[in-house]
């Protein structure tokens, strides 16, 4: 019963808007807030979305596969890539380069298909720069605390690195206002259907739907 009230709320919600072009949806969090894991989710539950695989120079984590969680690759690639303009973006992040690539993010944006870039704030507000009709959505614990307790079961980095990565949060907290969205991570299951839904709804801005609109006013015309 609560399944079928589910589906009805979706039709409803999301059935009456006419979607034409693919959009640019950055998505953005702190170290540990569980980007990586929602994601996941969100790729798994709804098959709308097209998830960019970004090149980095950091080496991979235990169970991390190239070609899956990213294309790694020596500096001296990532700095051709750079030269050949064939990073949408790129930036510095603790050490290590990490850019997306161009080809994909184009042609899935052709196809009409919403491209999800999980990058950080520098490279997030560089695409804002570039496609200022790009949504970005910032995705955080509900406390600091939760986040250092989080990186810190994750089990995957040094001490070191979990210092620099909360450093770079606080630096990074300044900085997010200019995100559109900020979404609160307390439950994963919630989180991803609010992401879906969020996202789903950017299409009827009225700046998603230029075409439609024009469509509308020439057979307006027609039928005066
Ligand atoms: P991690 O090393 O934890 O996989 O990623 C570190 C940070 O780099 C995360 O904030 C992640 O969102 C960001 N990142 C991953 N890929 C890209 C990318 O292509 N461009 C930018 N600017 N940041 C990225």
């Amino acid at each position: 019963m609560n399944d079928e009230k589910e589906v009805k709320h979706e039709e409803v919600k999301h059935g009456s808007f006419v979607r034409k072009k693919g959009m640019l949806v950055v998505i953005s969090g702190f170290s540990g807030a569980g980007k990586g894991t929602l994601m996941k989710r969100l790729m798994e539950e709804y098959d709308n979305y097209s998830l960019s695989i970004s090149a980095t120079t950091r080496a991979p984590r235990p169970g991390e596969k190239d070609g899956v969680d990213y294309f790694f690759v020596s500096r001296e690639r990532f700095l051709e890539m750079i030269q050949n303009d064939e990073l949408l973006e790129y930036a510095k992040y603790v050490d290590n380069y990490y850019g997306t690539p161009r080809s994909y993010v184009e042609q899935e944006m052709k196809k009409g298909r919403d491209v999800i870039l999980e990058i950080e704030i520098q490279g997030a507000l560089k695409i804002r720069a570039k496609y200022p009709e790009s949504v970005l959505i910032f995705i955080t614990t509900p406390s600091a605390g939760e986040l250092k307790k989080r990186l810190m079961h994750r089990g995957t980095e040094s001490d070191e690195v979990i210092k620099k990565r909360l450093e770079r949060a606080s630096l990074e907290a300044v900085g997010v206002e200019a995100y559109d969205y900020i979404m609160i991570n307390d439950n994963l299951d919630k989180t991803v259907k609010h992401l879906n839904y969020l996202i789903q709804d950017q299409h009827m801005r009225a700046s998603q739907q230029l075409e439609f609109l024009e469509e509308f006013q020439k057979e307006l015309r027609t039928v005066l």
